[in-house]
């Protein structure tokens, strides 16, 4: 490992200068995944900027949203009244995530900021655009079981890895901005538009500008309390990342669907949502064949490699099935 220097801010403030004064520098939360990249070279930054001493655990309900500090842990999350009571799917989401102990210390914010599971990502004598941009990607025409279905329709995908994450899944199908600090002040984006698609720069995930520190995210109040529910589809129970995971959201009254949320996640660059969905089943009775027809217009536009053909008709089941628990059908 390369070694490094180490800063401890006090506040929001001073972190963001210190990211300012070491372009090189990288902040670092629970450590659970940025440690690992480090250990294994795939990235190796000259400064750390330890943000676990600045006051972003908070957990509180102001107006009409949950607003949840970036250090939050998950478990903590996960297990908070407000988040059980208001926003029950992203905490069903959480502890589909990782395992206890992960959960302990991993936060909100590095949660969102994780990089893909991608196998050639973490082998560096292997050819990858996102660790080393225009080197070529090897899950192309490699072992791509995990990798990507859905894409950007207008441009050729420079890399096919997935998203990991479970928390931001639940967060794509949720109303969710992301509050940011940087040297200009603070801004705020919605979720939709945190996470990037892969276009010819790889090795971005987000639209975080450099230096920029995510300080909380915030959950809109929301219809979905009763009527939700977090599938995760795995090679083992507990412990795995998600090949496919479906977060199903419907607000339902008088027999009918009024509103609904369907966000997939293992299946694309980042959490994917298809309005498209949405809108078919809003109006409508709930029923299993209603379902299999929106997951099924879904999966048209989905791309398969060599080995990942499977994804196809797996999403298409799970979303059909984390749609009729949300809907209490059998
Ligand atoms: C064995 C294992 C299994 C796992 N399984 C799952 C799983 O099933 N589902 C799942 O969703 N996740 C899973 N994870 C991933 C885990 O959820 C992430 O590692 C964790 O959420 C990262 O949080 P952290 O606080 O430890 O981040 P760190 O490792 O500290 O940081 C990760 C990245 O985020 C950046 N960062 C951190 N906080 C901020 C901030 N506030 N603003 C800007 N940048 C920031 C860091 O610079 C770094 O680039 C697993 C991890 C492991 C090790
Ligand atoms: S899919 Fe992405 S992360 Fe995996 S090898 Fe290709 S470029 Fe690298």
């Amino acid at each position: 490992m390369r070694p490094f220097q180490y800063l401890r801010p006090k506040t929001v403030g001073e972190a963001v200068t210190m990211a300012a004064d070491h372009p090189d520098a990288q902040y670092i939360a629970g450590g659970t995944n940025l440690i690992d990249l480090m250990k294994r070279g795939i990235t190796s930054p000259s400064t750390l900027i330890d943000i676990n001493h600045l006051p972003l655990k908070k957990i509180e309900h102001r107006y009409d949203r949950t607003r949840i500090g970036a250090l939050a842990l998950n478990s903590d999350v996960a297990q908070h009244k407000l988040v059980t009571r208001r926003q029950p799917l992203l905490a069903e989401a959480l502890l589909a995530g990782a395992s206890g102990q992960i959960r302990n210390m991993a936060t909100v914010g590095g949660n969102l900021l994780q990089r893909t599971r991608c196998s050639y990502f973490y082998d560096v004598a292997m050819p990858c655009n996102k660790r080393n941009p225009g080197s070529g990607c090897s899950a192309e025409g490699g072992i791509n079981r995990t990798h990507a279905i859905f894409f950007n329709a207008n441009e050729k995908p420079s890399c096919i890895a997935v998203h990991a994450s479970d928390m931001c899944v639940a967060l794509t199908a949720l109303d969710t901005d992301v509050v940011i600090a940087g040297p200009n002040g603070e801004r705020t984006l919605p979720f939709k538009d945190f996470h990037r698609l892969s276009t010819q720069q790889p090795e971005l995930d987000t639209y975080l500008a450099p230096g920029e520190l995510v300080t909380a995210i915030e959950v809109q109040d929301n219809a979905f309390t009763e009527h939700h529910h977090y599938l995760k589809v795995r090679d083992r129970a507990s412990y795995a990342f998600a090949l496919v995971a479906v977060a199903a959201a419907l607000q339902m009254d008088g027999g009918k669907i009024w509103e609904a949320r369907v966000a997939l996640g293992g299946v694309a660059h980042k959490p994917w949502r298809y309005w498209a969905v949405e809108l078919m089943l809003r109006g409508n009775a709930p029923s299993e064949k209603l379902f299999r027809e929106v997951a099924e217009h879904e999966m048209r536009s989905a791309k398969a490699g060599e080995y990942n053909a499977y994804k196809i008709n797996l999403t298409a089941n799970a979303m059909v099935a984390a749609l009729k628990t949300a809907a209490g059908i059998s």
